[in-house]
């Protein structure tokens, strides 16, 4: 059976020292400090140690290939979307990682597919990135949660939403920056409760500010299935209905109509609550993703789906299908 990963990340073995290069900030840089591995350091602090898997195209088919899956959809680690930085130097940063990214696609076709990463904080050089993707042959772009903590439903970012439209660009939205992060640091609870609440904010707010409503052929996948944001649509719903005054501001449209229409990965590592996403989402709009390489992933690459008793159409449509229609790909040419 084919299966495409679209949620796996990757970064470039060598990065250029961005900090020194501008003369500010926290950007990420790597210290290979032993084989196979390197830390990655944010600004002068310890981020974390990643393995050699994180940046060699090859060890990763490898692995892939011990897990029979295909191909890899990769993306940059959300830690290097440094939207916090000045436009003009996100957009360099991001262009240094576009071209590896597309370079890593050319040298193993058949293996990879990308999306790429733009300066979200400026909507101009956003799109003229967005552009470059595109003639890179990227298949959209992954953007964070939130854009230096300010929601995905402010209007300037809605230019950058309709040029992904217009060029028939799939966005993926990946939690960062995450919510809380300072009050909760223990327990790693910024990844095991602000990361799915999160990636909710993220949908709710493009759902109650009408980013769906006005771009109906927009495709958008959000990572780690939604986030709380099943588990949690019964809420959502009654917000709707009891406080339209706070909820119905922008959009008045119950936010259940909008489930079909935007897409979600499989990484629950729970059947039973992959099972309860897909029965409310349906199978064409949930994609096979593993967050590969990173110990938070499905690192048996969707195993626990396999040895489930979901139907082979079922299996087919998350191990392949779903992403074929999001990526808006030609399954020919696979
Ligand atoms: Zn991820």
């Amino acid at each position: 059976m084919l299966k495409i990963d679209m949620h796996t990340h990757i970064i470039p073995e060598k990065l250029p020292r961005f900090a020194d290069k501008f003369g500010y900030g926290d950007f990420i840089h790597l210290v290979h400090h032993r084989p196979g591995f390197a830390n990655m350091i944010k600004g002068d602090v310890f981020f974390r140690e990643i393995e050699a898997n994180c940046w060699d195209p090859k060890l990763r088919i490898e692995e892939y290939d011990q897990f029979n899956t295909q191909i890899q959809v990769v993306c940059t680690i959300p830690v290097m979307f440094s939207y916090w930085a000045k436009p003009q130097d996100c957009h360099e940063l991001s262009k240094f990682l576009n071209d590896d990214i597309a370079e890593t696609v050319n040298q193993h076709k058949g293996n990879y597919l990308a999306l790429g990463t733009v300066p979200m904080q400026d909507a101009n050089l956003a799109i003229k990135e967005l552009e470059r993707c595109k003639e890179l042959g990227l298949l959209g772009i992954q953007i964070g949660s939130n854009i230096n903590d300010k929601n995905l439903n402010e209007e300037q970012f809605f230019p950058i939403f309709k040029a992904c439209q217009d060029l028939d660009m799939a966005v993926f939205v990946h939690p960062w920056n995450m919510m809380g992060f300072h009050s909760m640091e223990k327990y790693w609870l910024p990844w095991l409760v602000g990361m799915p609440a999160e990636t909710s904010r993220a949908i709710c707010s493009m759902i109650f500010g009408g980013v769906f409503e006005r771009l109906p052929d927009l495709r958008v996948c959000f990572a780690h299935s939604g986030g709380s944001f099943p588990a949690t649509i019964g809420r959502i719903e009654h917000g709707y209905n009891c406080r339209p005054d706070l909820v119905q501001v922008d959009n008045t449209r119950n936010p259940r109509e909008y489930i079909g229409k935007f897409w979600v990965d499989c990484i629950t590592h729970d059947i039973q609550a992959l099972k309860n996403v897909l029965d409310l989402v349906g199978s064409k709009r949930v994609c096979f993703g593993t967050d590969y390489p990173f110990p938070l992933g499905d690192l048996e690459l969707g195993k626990f789906i396999e040895e489930s008793n979901l139907s082979t159409k079922v299996q087919e449509d998350i191990f392949s299908k779903a992403a074929i229609e999001w990526l808006g790909l030609d399954p020919s040419q696979l």
